[in-house]
């Protein structure tokens, strides 16, 4: 088992090697002109795969209604009587600020040796899912999304038809190397690329240079859910509970992959055009089953008893990390945040020291309530509406 201690020194140790890597966090870019066009197109072909490989059929724009979505309805998709046609020359991805050759020019360096054809990452020769190839001049930049941990996010958008718009997201593979997370960004990439849910970012596809990886990502039209709850301190129950419906259902779709996300926290969840939850980083899930002793990322708020006393695990976490998600956006802060230190979290956690009847938060994996009756738990299905999305951010 995991003493205190080890869990308090490998947290400092990774939030250090954050530090190093010049982590910062992204001002919100501001809005731009042409983001209702943009809503428009992304609402329009925001379903299938665009860019199918081409050896198998030509490119072609997708018709509505023609979706490869797993069995959940697509919610965002408007009826095609109602669209007019959008052509390029109307949206507006924003203004380029040069940011991917600038950064270039100081960041990074070429990888050698077995890193290199580790991190050689290329969608079109991907065994599952091969895509066509790709090219960074394949794109029309716009602005800049973020920063991420190994390098920039821009809008874009292709310039092959039908110019989808996407988030284009690089890592400098050399940071990467330094941060000994080859295969975890490997594994991430693998993972999130077969997947196919409305509430889970897709992954397009990803090429490399000679110092880079690029991933080409579902373009999340309202950001960060995070920057949502630090402006609005907490959620309205109706808003809660439609966010803990979809990601019941993202999480139930992944466990039916055997995939465990062993991440679910704010940070790591985006908002799609029409305010809809998308999980958006796969950095620590696994492929289920998972027996491995628990290696500890971040905050410890999100963890269950048996990740932070470093037992084996399965993919009850994220069921415990939803107890947490709905306890955090109606109250606005975690259940076990302790402001004076870890060691208070780590007690806190594994006491399960709660004051409110808790369905999800049980200390035994066994007892946490399943998904599916947490998608059918009166406060949920109270709030769930045609629609299932929350009402429009104001
Ligand atoms: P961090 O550790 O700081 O979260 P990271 O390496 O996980 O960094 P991301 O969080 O994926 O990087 O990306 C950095 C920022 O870029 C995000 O906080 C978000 O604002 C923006 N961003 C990333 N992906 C997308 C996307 N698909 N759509 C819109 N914005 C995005
Ligand atoms: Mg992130």
């Amino acid at each position: 088992m995991a003493s205190v201690g080890s869990v308090t020194r490998q947290i400092a140790a990774l939030e250090i090697s954050a530090k190093q890597n010049g982590a910062t966090k992204p001002t919100r870019p501001l809005k731009t002109a042409g983001q209702t066009s943009v809503s428009k197109l992304l609402t329009k072909f925001a379903a299938p795969n665009p860019f199918p490989d081409p050896k198998l059929k030509p490119l072609a724009k997708p018709k509505p209604g023609n979706t490869t979505q797993s069995s959940t309805k697509q919610s965002s998709q408007k009826p095609a009587a109602t669209q007019k046609p959008l052509t390029e020359a109307e949206l507006d991805i924003g203004k380029y600020d040069g940011g991917f050759e600038i950064e270039n020019e100081k960041r990074g360096e070429a990888v050698q040796g077995e890193a290199a054809r580790e991190l050689a990452l290329d969608s079109s020769v991907s065994r599952t899912r091969p895509t066509r190839e790709w090219h960074l001049t394949d794109f029309d930049i716009g602005r800049p999304l973020g920063k991420g941990k190994f390098g920039r996010v821009y809008m874009v958008r292709t310039k092959v038809e039908p110019n989808y718009i996407l988030a284009l997201k690089c890592l400098y593979k050399s940071e990467i190397v330094q941060a000994r997370v080859e295969k975890q960004i490997r594994r991430e990439i693998e993972i999130q690329q077969n997947l196919r849910h409305p509430n889970v970012l897709r992954l397009y596809g990803y090429f490399h240079d000679e110092k880079r990886i690029f991933l080409m990502l579902e373009f999340a039209g309202k950001g960060e859910l995070y920057k949502q709850l630090t402006k609005y301190g907490s959620f309205s129950e109706r808003r809660s509970a439609v966010y803990i419906d979809q990601m019941a259902d993202a999480l139930s779709y992944l466990h039916s992959k055997h995939v465990i996300h062993r991440d679910i926290k704010p940070e790591n969840l985006l908002l799609g055009i029409n305010g809809e939850l998308k999980i958006g980083d796969f950095g620590w899930s696994v492929h289920a089953p998972s027996n491995r002793r628990t290696t500890l990322c971040g905050t410890l708020d999100y963890l269950p008893p048996e990740m932070v006393e470093g037992r084996e695990h399965n993919e009850k976490v994220d069921y415990w990390a939803l107890g947490v998600l709905t306890y955090e956006f109606i109250v606005g802060s975690p259940p076990f945040e302790e402001m004076s230190g870890y060691n208070a979290t780590y007690k806190r956690i594994a006491k399960v020291d709660l004051r409110i009847p808790p369905k999800l938060l049980q200390y035994d994996p066994e007892k946490r309530l399943a998904l599916s009756e947490v998608r059918k738990h009166p406060w949920v299905v109270r709030y769930r509406t045609k629609t299932p999305t929350p009402e429009a951010v104001a």
